[in-house]
């Protein structure tokens, strides 16, 4: 890596959570790519970052390939952490807890999880297929009657700490040459013709020239597309995440990351358990806006716990927050790659709710097509922001 004068920067990054860290990771960790990287990031504490406020698990279980092949991609970094992000020796612990996750289905959703069983262990995924019998073998705490099956990850999925993972990237990057600035990006300076970005304009007046931008804002990514007017159909949705402690021991194998037919989700957060549900209706919210939804607990999420899980109905919240999925609106799968119109403004957008695992190769996609052109590992071209222009939906149906 090079360095370049303060004014002018080979890629500007705008976001320097999980995924910028994780683009100037990988840019800066390759020895072909012959430039400068500066990350633009306001917010040095992470404090409202989709990152930190996270729920951070790993699953294989997705319905398109591509999410799976980047969830493997996310299993073989993660094994080797230490190594990949270490800077003299020493790296963050990742934490990761191998939980699995389970998709429980009543008849209704049996087509969708039979469809997507297939797509799993065609990508190599190791999925087991459950009839409510065996559900309940291995679950003994759990009410069955009501379902027609369930899917269960038997390896590699569960939670991490997702702090260490943005940490791990951000520091080794640092170490690298990466150069990060507290600031925000509030324009882009385009050529007269407007398919180039020249410059960015920071809030603190700074003008930086930039050979290409990244972005990487998160649920405000539609704001920084706009600025290089390039529409993006990406918006932030909040989602509030309630902490609880239950007296009662659940006897029986580990309660998994549970996706009940309801849309709840619910996971161990040893000593404690998680849990959330999209609110209804799910709509865009003010990025600023950061209220947990308490009449979601009492409406929607203790009652359904309840009803799958008898021994939650006696629970006691221990602790709640909320956060944002940068949410697209199109077909709730991520935006990657530079936009033809513009094709020095790259995108690393619309992770709707799947980012924090798709950052290792989404990170690596977008450095090998900033230093070749072209994918060299993962071709994550159907992930392109090609499909949005003609308004043509790639769609992933395991959304949680
Ligand atoms: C409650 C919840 C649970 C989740 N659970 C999971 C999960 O289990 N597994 C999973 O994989 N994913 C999960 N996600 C999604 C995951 O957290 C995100 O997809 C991922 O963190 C996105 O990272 P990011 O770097 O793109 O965005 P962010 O972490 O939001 O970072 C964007 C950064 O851009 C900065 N920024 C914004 N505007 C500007 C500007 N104008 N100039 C410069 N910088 C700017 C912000 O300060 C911020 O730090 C969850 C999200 C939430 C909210």
């Amino acid at each position: 890596m090079s360095t370049r004068s303060p004014d002018h920067h080979d890629t500007v990054v705008i976001g320097g959570a999980v995924m910028g860290s994780s683009v100037a990771y990988w840019l800066s960790q390759n020895p072909d790519y012959d430039g400068s990287v500066l990350v633009v990031e306001p917010d040095p504490t992470y404090e409202r970052s989709s990152t930190t406020l996270s729920e951070a698990s790993i699953r294989h279980q997705f319905s398109t390939p591509v999410n799976i092949s980047l969830s493997r991609f996310a299993t073989e970094f993660f094994a080797d952490f230490h190594d990949h992000v270490q800077v003299d020796g020493e790296s963050p612990d990742l934490g990761f807890r191998e939980t699995g996750y389970l998709f429980l289905a009543t008849e209704a959703g049996m087509p969708t999880l039979l469809m997507n069983h297939e797509v799993q262990k065609a990508c190599g995924a190791e999925v087991a297929l459950l009839t409510p019998a065996e559900i309940s073998d291995r679950f003994g705490y759990m009410r069955v009657d009501d379902l027609a099956g369930g899917s269960l990850g038997l390896r590699h999925e569960g939670t991490l700490d997702a702090y260490s993972l943005m940490q791990g990237f951000r520091r080794r990057a640092r170490h690298n040459g990466v150069e990060y600035v507290e600031d925000r990006v509030v324009g882009l300076t385009l050529n007269n013709s407007r398919n180039l970005v020249t410059h960015v304009e920071l809030a603190s007046g700074r003008v930086i020239g930039c050979g290409r931008v990244v972005n990487c804002a998160g649920p405000r990514g539609r704001w920084i597309s706009e600025m290089a007017g390039l529409p993006l159909p990406v918006e932030p949705r909040i989602r509030s995440v309630f902490q609880f402690a239950c007296r009662e021991r659940l006897e029986g194998a580990p309660l998994p990351l549970t996706i009940d037919p309801t849309g709840l989700h619910v996971r161990t957060e040893p000593p404690h358990y998680l849990a959330g549900i999209p609110p209804d209706p799910d709509t865009e919210v003010d990025p600023d806006d950061f209220r947990v939804r308490h009449d979601d607990w009492e409406e929607r999420v203790w009652p359904t716990l309840a009803s799958r899980i008898p021994q939650f109905e006696r629970i006691r919240v221990t602790q709640t927050w909320a956060g944002h999925y940068a949410y697209n609106t199109l077909d709730t799968n991520a935006v990657i790659g530079p936009a033809e119109q513009v094709p020095n403004f790259f995108f690393a957008n619309g992770f709707s709710g799947h980012g924090l695992q798709q950052s290792p190769g989404v990170g690596r996609g977008v450095s090998e097509l900033i230093t070749y052109g072209a994918y060299r590992t993962l071709d994550l071209t159907q992930l392109g922001y090609g499909r949005i222009v003609a308004g043509e939906p790639f769609p992933e149906q395991a959304i949680i």
